[in-house]
């Protein structure tokens, strides 16, 4: 009855998440830049049978699906699930002219939906104007009780998120930028991404919502040139601290191209 998660690579160069349990494998965005490195992950994170497994899709910026992991997707007949209103920006961003006939695409609306044993609700966060974004929300059901996990990158305005977030059991949650990097190594779509002291504000007022401790928080998103993993985690650390809240749960950050460590969520 375990529940698992694990990073794959979370970057502007790459993002790709995985949620499983005995019986449901779910990857969130598939942005591998090859078809050799997205086959290298399903064949060293995804190779365990399962009854169900499906691809997410946030949104369709490059860093979290292109064409070569979508011809990937075809080969392996895995469902991906996209937003209805990204389906034409996939083909005309991706498709790269190739009919893609074989690809088992869903969409997906604003309703929750189910993925063998996950409902997923999918939540739209504010990110490029043009690129309609989702978080997920991940219920799990157990004999004992009922899991709740929160995915969300690729966002810029934080405060309606906050009650998704509470009383989750893990999050997975962007900082995407160091506002002193920010000014050495100036890009204007980091407008579009959470600054450091933008999360950490949204992980003290969701802990102060929260009943209980999340069981765990991973950073992810992390900018390789406007950021660096210990500023970010020192960020939120020291806003739990001027707020005079507990840090009482495990953080960690993602790991920009390697695989992070398995984070235990249920046994
Ligand atoms: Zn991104
Ligand atoms: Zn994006």
């Amino acid at each position: 009855m375990g529940l698992y998660f694990k990073s794959l690579c979370s970057s502007s160069s790459g993002n790709s998440i995985v949620l499983w349990s005995d019986k449901t494998r779910i990857m969130i965005d598939c942005g591998f830049g090859s078809m050799k490195r997205c086959r290298t992950a399903f064949r060293e994170h995804m190779n365990n049978p399962v009854d169900h497994q499906a691809v997410l899709l946030s949104h369709v910026h490059s860093d979290h699906i292109s064409y070569y992991p979508l011809r990937v997707l075809e080969e392996m007949r895995i469902p991906v699930y996209v937003h209805n209103g990204s389906v034409a920006l996939l083909r005309d961003k991706h498709f790269n002219g190739n009919n893609f006939t074989g690809l088992n695409l869903q969409t997906f609306d604003k309703d929750a939906f189910s993925v063998g044993q996950f409902i997923v609700e999918p939540i739209e966060v504010v990110h490029h104007p043009w690129y309609p974004t989702f978080g997920f929300v991940i219920h799990y059901q157990t004999a004992h009780r009922q899991y709740k996990v929160v995915t969300i990158t690729d966002f810029c305005q934080w405060q309606d998120v906050v009650r998704q977030l509470a009383d989750a059991d893990f999050v997975f949650i962007e900082s995407n930028h160091d506002l002193e990097l920010l000014e050495i190594y100036y890009n204007p779509n980091s407008r579009f991404h959470m600054p450091n002291p933008e999360t950490a504000r949204l992980l003290c007022e969701a802990r102060r919502q929260s009943i209980r401790p999340f069981e765990t928080v991973m950073l992810g998103h992390i900018s390789s040139q406007r950021n660096r993993a210990s500023i970010a985690l020192e960020e939120t650390r020291r806003a739990f601290a001027e707020m005079e809240l507990d840090l009482d749960f495990p953080l960690l950050a993602a790991p920009l191209r390697e695989p992070s460590e398995t984070v235990i969520i249920a046994e």
